[in-house]
């Protein structure tokens, strides 16, 4: 279906798809108790080309993901990132940190002491400061990256000390669920998690960002707390892979 698309309808489709989610989003957010422009709208970029990410752009997006460090390298060049930035929001290998730092603006997928020491080591080496969420497996899922709720402070705590990386907040992927109410329960975990370290006030780490809720479920994190969604098929259509 897609392909037959022209490039034209296709900008189309994402300008109308972009309204519909801002409609959501403002719905959302007035819904939780706070205002439309607390949550921010992540385009998520994943085997998207260019033209159309730089189309999403044009209409206002001004902040985009990509999970793979290779594959973001290798458009940007063709990106208008002026006005826009971009984080890594995919499972980062120690050895691909080297390559990345510097490049984006946020890391949101840092789940170990490993990496975050070799995201220091590499900011201070391009004398820069490397912004980053702590990633959340908060359905204990044996398949998926991130750490587990109960090693969270831990992990804030030892990296709280690493020069030149600056924690911003949590980020998480719920596990699939059955239905909306047992998702919203994983949001709702990870909101507490979000708010209880808030208040312990760590030294050199922020709370500010709640990175949850995705194509199927944004307007139930919004709910939730979240205050950045990632979204990706609702804007730009199924991914062909
Ligand atoms: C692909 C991806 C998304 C967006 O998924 P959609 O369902 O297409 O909105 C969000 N977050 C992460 C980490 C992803 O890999």
């Amino acid at each position: 279906m897609m392909e037959k698309l022209s490039v034209n309808e296709r900008f189309e489709i994402i300008e109308n798809n972009l309204e519909v989610i801002r409609k959501n989003i403002e719905k959302a957010a007035l819904q939780s108790g706070r205002k439309p422009q607390d949550i921010t709208l992540m385009a998520v970029t994943k085997t998207v080309e260019p033209v159309f990410i730089n189309h999403a752009i044009k209409c206002g997006i001004d902040l985009i993901g990509e999970n793979k460090v290779q594959e973001f390298l290798s458009k940007e060049e063709y990106l208008d990132l002026k006005n826009c930035k971009a984080h890594l929001i995919g499972h980062l290998q120690t050895n691909k940190v080297k390559q990345i730092v510097g490049r984006v603006e946020m890391i949101q997928s840092v789940d170990s002491l490993k990496l975050a020491k070799e995201i220091s080591k590499q900011s201070i080496n391009k004398a820069v400061t490397t912004s980053c969420l702590v990633e959340v497996n908060i359905g204990q899922e044996e398949s998926k990256t991130g750490i587990l709720a109960s090693e969270v402070i831990n992990l804030l705590e030892e990296i709280s000390s690493l020069p030149s990386i600056k924690v911003e907040g949590l980020m998480s992927i719920p596990p699939i669920c059955e239905d909306k109410k047992e998702l919203m329960q994983y949001f709702m975990k990870m909101n507490d998690l979000f708010v209880d370290i808030k208040a312990k006030n760590i030294d050199n780490i922020n709370m500010n960002v709640l990175s949850m809720g995705m194509s199927g479920d944004y307007t139930e994190a919004i709910l939730c707390g979240s205050t950045m969604v990632r979204v990706g098929s609702s804007i730009f259509g199924p991914r062909l892979y």
